[in-house]
């Protein structure tokens, strides 16, 4: 593992590498007592010549300051920080699975460790960043989910914490997560409002595809309000995408009408939608799963049943994933995917 010490007044400490245990830490330190902690999650992948490709990892950097900016503990040297991981996982090469679908996950995490029990910005820190070798999530092809949309719980409010990668944000996400698997359902679809405008599902953005009346598609998902998280795998969706229609890097299996849009969509449209045969698919999309199709949502009593196409993915979702999938194992050459 990859630590580095902060202190206020003196700064960023020396980086180690060491081997992965258990940290020291003084029962009274800021993150045990008022959560503050973030994280970042991105993956290695060895390529068919060998070589070790991350996946924008510029993007998780300029999150994680973000975050860290957020809850007042202190930002770093994104691209230095890039090079330290970099070796850690040079060093780790031999964790990096080969296997078709797997891959190395990398967890960078920051949190404040002052030693005294006192809300304020924390006169230090600890960053850390630990690996772990993960399988593909669809081992036997892919499996949609059921979403259970949550009206009793919310995640994210505006002016709230929604947009940042905090832990703050996770513990309370995982009652509701148990209320819908106890339901039947396999993860929460974040609704917002009166309203009830769709945001994430579980840890994922979430994409809604529709038929439009000339005959093309509308690839949609919630703009970036505040409430939502910047996700890397959400802006790569909507780039490719874009890519595609102005024809800068055509995507095989895209139709060339389609319509790309960051716009608010409510439980109410998705359900009409769905009755009118308007909708062609939905997916979540997160750097774990990649793209995690839906086939089902369950809303205030009833389920709207939801397409997937053939072989448990629609055709837009297909064609993103195999494209995003090629760039990030480096199949399909690309400026997004860094060799290490
Ligand atoms: C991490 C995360 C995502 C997905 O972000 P990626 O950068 O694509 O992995 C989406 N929503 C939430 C709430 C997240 O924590």
């Amino acid at each position: 593992m990859l630590t580095i010490p902060w202190k206020a007044g003196a700064g960023w400490g020396a980086p180690e590498i060491k081997p992965y245990g258990p940290f020291a830490l003084d029962p009274s330190s800021t993150v045990l007592h008022y959560a503050q902690t973030i994280f970042e999650g991105m993956k290695a992948y060895k390529d068919a010549n060998g070589d070790i490709r991350i996946f924008r990892p510029d993007m998780n950097m300029k999150r994680m300051n973000t975050s860290a900016r957020r809850i007042a503990l202190p930002t770093f040297d994104g691209e230095a920080l890039l090079e330290l991981i970099k070796d850690l996982v040079r060093l780790d090469q031999h964790w990096i699975p080969t296997e078709t679908g797997h891959s190395l996950y990398i967890r960078p995490s920051l949190i404040g460790t002052q030693k005294a029990i006192g809300v304020g910005p924390p006169n230090e820190a600890l960053l850390f960043v630990i690996l772990s070798p993960v399988g593909p999530y669809y081992p036997n092809g892919f499996k949609p989910v059921a979403l259970y949309g949550t009206t009793e719980y919310v995640r994210a409010s505006p002016g709230g914490t929604g947009a940042y990668k905090l832990g703050v944000n996770y513990a309370p996400g995982i009652l509701p997560q148990q209320h819908a698997a106890q339901l039947g359902y396999a993860q929460n679809l974040w609704l917002h409002g009166p309203e009830h405008y769709i945001t994430e599902v579980g840890t994922m953005n979430m994409f809604v595809v529709f038929r439009t009346d000339d005959g093309g598609y509308e690839l949609v998902t919630p703009p970036l309000d505040g409430m939502i998280l910047p996700g890397v795998t959400r802006d790569s969706v909507l780039t490719l995408a874009r890519d595609h229609l102005t024809q800068k890097t055509p995507v095989a299996g895209l139709p060339p009408k389609l319509t790309v849009s960051e716009r608010p969509v409510t439980m109410q449209e998705v359900k009409a939608a769905a009755q009118a045969g308007k909708i062609v698919e939905m997916f979540g999309a997160g750097t774990a799963a990649v793209i995690s199709p839906v086939d089902r949502i369950g809303y205030l009593g009833e389920d709207i049943l939801i397409p997937t196409g053939e072989g448990g993915m629609g055709p837009i979702a297909r064609a993103v994933w195999t494209e995003l999938v090629g760039r990030q194992t480096g199949a399909i050459p690309h400026e997004w995917s860094v060799v290490v």
